[in-house]
């Protein structure tokens, strides 16, 4: 009976308020070790159609939820930044590659560069991105929720429960349509 609850709350929260991002951290927090076993399950005894269960729940999930009413992603963790982003992004602001580095980026302990400070400076107060058309590569795949062999990424998808509801809706849906 509590499971049944628990899960009308979930699908209430997908439907209605898929991003109230407060209660999304808190549920995903909740879920993380069933979330894990699953995903985990996944890598173990992946379905023959995963690949097309992947791709077929992204485009679900992306019809349901609506980025510009969120930015959770461009508030709170930020892409790591490739030379060849630096280099497009620089051109494309028409500023010299180190003098963009040393404006908006640092290296971080894994040696990776990445933002300076959060949320992203190219984000604008209505949600969009100033720079969407060159914007970093990391940017465009965000939240992953679209990629092969999905199982080889899990750990990042169990992080993403908690920052994105379209990553933690994702993985609520597979659990559905694996799982009957
Ligand atoms: S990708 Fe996820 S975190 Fe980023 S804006 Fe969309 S729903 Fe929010
Ligand atoms: S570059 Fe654009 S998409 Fe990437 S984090 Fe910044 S605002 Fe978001």
């Amino acid at each position: 009976m509590i499971k049944i609850i628990f899960k009308t709350e979930v699908l209430f929260l997908l439907k209605f308020l898929n991003l109230n991002l407060e209660q999304n951290k808190k549920l995903a927090l909740q879920k993380q070790k069933e979330h894990k076993k699953f995903l985990d399950s996944l890598k173990k005894k992946p379905p023959k159609n995963l690949d097309y269960l992947t791709e077929e729940i992204h485009e679900e999930v992306f019809n349901e939820v609506d980025c510009l009413k969120c930015a959770n992603c461009c508030k709170t963790t930020g892409p790591l930044y490739t030379e060849k982003d630096i280099e497009r992004i620089s051109k494309h602001l028409r500023m010299k590659p180190a003098d963009f580095e040393s404006k908006f980026l640092k290296t971080d302990e894994d040696n990776d560069k990445v933002l300076q400070n959060l949320p992203c400076f190219f984000l604008t107060e209505d949600n969009t991105c100033s720079i969407y058309e060159v914007r970093p590569k990391a940017c465009r795949e965000y939240p992953h929720t679209d990629r092969k062999k999905i199982y080889q990424i899990n750990h990042l998808m169990l992080k993403n429960t908690g920052i994105c509801p379209a990553t933690f809706s994702w993985v609520e849906k597979m659990m559905q349509k694996t799982q009957k």
